[in-house]
């Protein structure tokens, strides 16, 4: 079978699954006790998984956070931002996104905006969600995107209010591919004195990113997008700069990472993810050169196999390695079915596979719902 979703997530590199090995079997210390060996490893190797992916996006170690997930990294960011500039520095309540982003983002506006406390909207019963809109005291914009699914820069310029404090801004899309123009947008953001937030979940180890040359303040991402392991992801927390942010913790409890996330660190995941991104690093070149030669091949052989496919998302601007496509002939979820010991791909965001796709709703393609597929090719995906 091949494996053609690497959107959803990447396999484990063999190479990150050795470095995490000893951390689940001999070397079990917990990172934050203090004094003896197994300890001190646990730290020391913390640390260096800290350098590894401060190194990938040209941070320092001191701005990289380890969370959960990108999900989980979204959340921290957002609610932390609006909340902190909110009640501790009498800033405004007004925060942008977009109607693209990743169900995490969409979920955290709805929930400043007081809209939602449940994210399954299909929720009968007593955890119904719906019951009651309240006011959290906060105020959510969602720009809508033009038909490729990107970001005008009028359209923040003229959303922007005095009581903006946050722009959290999709960079890749997971869904169709098409890329926001972060520098751009982010510049816009800065030179209003608002602080910018990306979730770059798709972007990491598919292009080069560096922080120091691009106006983030915050950023997001994951583990298991990058061929490291599921349930880690990054905040990065830019450090010094124009202004120097703060943000309430999402995960209240012990100091653990600055004071931002309480719990015990999963000392093997954080193993897992630094290694990850070296190897990213040292390959990054090599891996793009393939991913592209890939999809060049994949979107002829779709081509000669579907001549009435229409391909979806900004035709240069996007992704390398996700095709995104609409086959006006066949229902999506019984061709994914019919094809499923062949190949796995994939109808959407693994996020939010049972509903219908808000970003083709935001394009205006809701109605080419059932016929939407998807591939994300990764580097283990062979040449066609
Ligand atoms: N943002 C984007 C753009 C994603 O593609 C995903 C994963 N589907 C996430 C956030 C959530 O990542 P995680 O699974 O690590 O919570």
């Amino acid at each position: 079978m091949m494996y053609l979703d690497n959107n959803a997530t990447t396999p484990i590199d063999p190479e990150v699954y050795e470095a995490m090995l000893p951390y689940l079997k001999d070397q079990y210390g917990n990172p934050s006790s203090k004094y003896y060996d197994l300890a001190t490893n646990a730290k020391k190797a913390v640390e260096i998984a800290r350098n590894q992916v401060a190194d990938l996006i040209g941070a320092s170690p001191e701005e990289i956070i380890f969370t959960g997930g990108a999900t989980e990294s979204n959340n921290f960011i957002i609610k932390g931002v609006m909340d902190f500039m909110r009640f501790y520095e009498n800033k405004g309540n007004h925060l942008i996104t977009t109607e693209t982003e990743h169900k995490s983002v969409i979920q955290i506006g709805r929930f400043l905006s007081g809209e939602a406390f449940n994210n399954d909207e299909k929720t009968k019963g007593p955890f119904a969600p719906k019951v009651k809109i309240i006011d959290r005291g906060y105020d959510v914009s969602f720009l809508p995107v033009n038909p490729h699914g990107q970001v005008e820069l009028t359209e923040l310029e003229s959303s922007l209010k005095d009581t903006t404090t946050l722009v959290s801004i999709i960079w890749g899309n997971n869904e169709i591919g098409s890329l926001n123009d972060i520098a751009k947008l982010g510049e816009l953001t800065r030179s209003k004195g608002v602080l910018f937030h990306t979730d770059a979940t798709q972007i990491i180890g598919k292009l080069p990113v560096n922080v120091q040359e691009l106006p983030i303040d915050f950023m997001s991402f994951s583990g298991h997008k990058i061929y490291g392991p599921k349930g880690i992801g990054v905040a990065y927390i830019k450090k010094s700069g124009y202004v120097k942010p703060k943000l309430t913790s999402l995960v209240h409890g012990g100091s653990h990472e600055n004071g931002y996330r309480a719990g015990t660190l999963a000392v093997h995941n954080i193993v897992g993810i630094g290694k990850a991104c070296e190897i990213l690093m040292r390959d990054m070149e090599k891996n793009l050169i393939s991913l592209k030669k890939k999809e060049a091949e994949m979107r002829e052989m779709l081509i000669t196999q579907h001549p009435d496919i229409e391909f979806i998302g900004h035709p240069t601007e996007r992704l390398p390695g996700t095709i995104s496509f609409i086959l006006p002939s066949e229902n999506n979820e019984l061709y994914i079915k019919k094809i499923a010991n062949e190949m796995a791909i994939s109808s959407g965001s693994a996020c939010s596979i049972s509903e219908p796709s808000h970003v083709l709703k935001a394009i205006g393609r809701e109605m080419d719902s059932d016929h939407f597929l998807r591939i994300g090719l990764g580097k283990s995906s062979r040449e066609f």
